[in-house]
């Protein structure tokens, strides 16, 4: 079979020759309980970067001595590129949502042999799920891998934008020491009411993470929590995302994106929300309104945004969100860190092992199974297609 791969670039100076750390802490299971990916093998050092092309998922051994053919580009956007004059004849293809190859329903039709696509990672918004329904296309991901990752990233998100970080830390390199500038943006997160939309894998863990910090939590989600999870975080449940973000400081976003979902933080959206708040979007780029956030920060209606999620991406070069005042955004990291990379690649390999040998594939990883929602696909997501508008990405220009 030949499988497809779309990675993003390796380091401008080369791959590393060695890392900051010796190894990875180890994990046994997720806090639910699941395991963790278990394939049969491991062609990679855990700790190794292994989502760049020349990473190759640690997939070449295993699929070339089982005799499959593996192509791995970057070349992903744009009329002609590799990864579209590859795709005609792949049975499977691989991409990341940091680096997301869109499959449109147009791109999924030039490709007669496609059984499935697999998302090295979690959200599966770059596939035209419609499409791929319509086609009985499977698409799977591997959920939990990097859920937790993004959880703490989304801590480090509030805490550092609350306290107006970046600011700080831009005044020391630029060898100042003017500590009113520096505080003028300045809170504590202590006492402040903190929600997030979605109490999923990621939510949940960035409810936990942030109970210490002596906060009031909200959370507003299509399905409700246990009880007792809700009594344990003394969480606040709202049974709309208005009724929410009226009463909040900080809004953490950790919805997938979908059609219910799309621009759901629209200029409207946002002006319920309480003046003056933070919003922290790690879910991805298209359930906020690009130009709405943009306002709102020059406005004051917000204080802060961050994240890392763009919509397309990578993000062009004249995207609002690089320049536009008190952000805190990152390219699409926090859920690809050295330690998220080693759990994916062997979801990923757990999942073509599974293929290959026609057994089942965890019910947790299905996003599309013969046509249907299925697994999480059926809990998280509703019917349609998210993809519209992802050619943009083919405006970007490496730097
Ligand atoms: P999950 O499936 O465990 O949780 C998703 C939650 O969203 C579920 O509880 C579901 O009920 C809820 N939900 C779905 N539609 C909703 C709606 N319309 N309103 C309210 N709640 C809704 O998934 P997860 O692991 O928590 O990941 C969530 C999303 O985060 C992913 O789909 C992906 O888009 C994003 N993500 C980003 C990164 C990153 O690197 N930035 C990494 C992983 C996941």
């Amino acid at each position: 079979m030949k499988i497809l791969c779309v990675l993003y670039d390796d380091p401008i100076n080369g791959m590393p020759k060695n890392y900051p750390l010796g190894d990875l802490p180890k994990i046994d299971k997720y806090p639910d309980g699941m395991t963790l990916p278990s394939p049969n093998g491991r062609d990679f050092k855990p700790g190794e970067l292994l989502g760049c092309v020349s990473g190759e998922l640690g997939l070449r051994k295993f699929l070339e001595s089982n005799g499959h053919q593996l192509v791995v580009t970057s070349d992903k956007d744009g009329d002609d590129c590799t990864a579209d004059k590859e795709l005609v004849d792949a049975d499977v293809v691989i991409s990341q949502p940091f680096f997301p190859y869109y499959l449109t329903r147009k791109k999924m039709e030039s490709a007669p042999n496609l059984k499935m696509a697999i998302t090295a990672g979690i959200g599966s918004d770059h596939v035209d799920l419609q499409a791929a329904m319509d086609h009985k296309i499977d698409v799977v991901e591997v959920t939990y891998c990097n859920s937790r990752s993004v959880a703490e990233h989304i801590v480090m998100m509030i805490v550092s934008m609350v306290r107006d970080y970046h600011s700080q830390y831009a005044i020391v390199n630029n060898g100042g020491w003017n500590i009113a500038d520096a505080v003028q943006r300045s809170y504590d997160v202590e006492g402040m009411h903190i929600g997030t939309v979605a109490a999923g894998r990621i939510g949940l863990d960035a409810l936990r993470k942030m109970k210490p910090f002596d906060v009031h939590l909200h959370y507003f989600d299509r399905h409700r929590l246990p009880e007792k999870v809700e009594k344990e975080l003394n969480l606040t449940f709202h049974d709309s995302v208005e009724s929410m973000v009226k009463v909040c400081d900080v809004v953490t976003i950790n919805c997938p994106l979908h059609p219910e979902t799309e621009h759901l933080f629209d200029e409207t959206m946002i002006n319920k929300m309480k003046k003056g708040a933070y919003i922290v979007n790690t879910a991805r780029g298209k359930i906020c309104d690009k130009d709405a956030i943009a306002a709102a920060l020059k406005s004051g209606q917000l204080s802060g945004y961050a994240g890392d999620v763009w919509f397309p991406q990578p993000a062009p070069n004249d995207h609002p969100w690089r320049s536009m005042p008190h952000h805190g955004m990152t390219p699409h990291t926090s859920g690809t860190s050295l330690s998220a990379q080693t759990r994916y690649a062997d979801g990923v390999r757990e999942i073509l092992e599974c293929f290959f040998e026609k057994k089942e594939i965890r019910n947790q990883y299905l996003i599309v199974k013969d046509g249907e929602l299925a697994g999480m696909g059926a809990h998280s997501y509703s019917k349609g297609t998210a993809t519209d508008g992802s050619e943009e990405a083919a405006k970007y220009q490496k730097k």
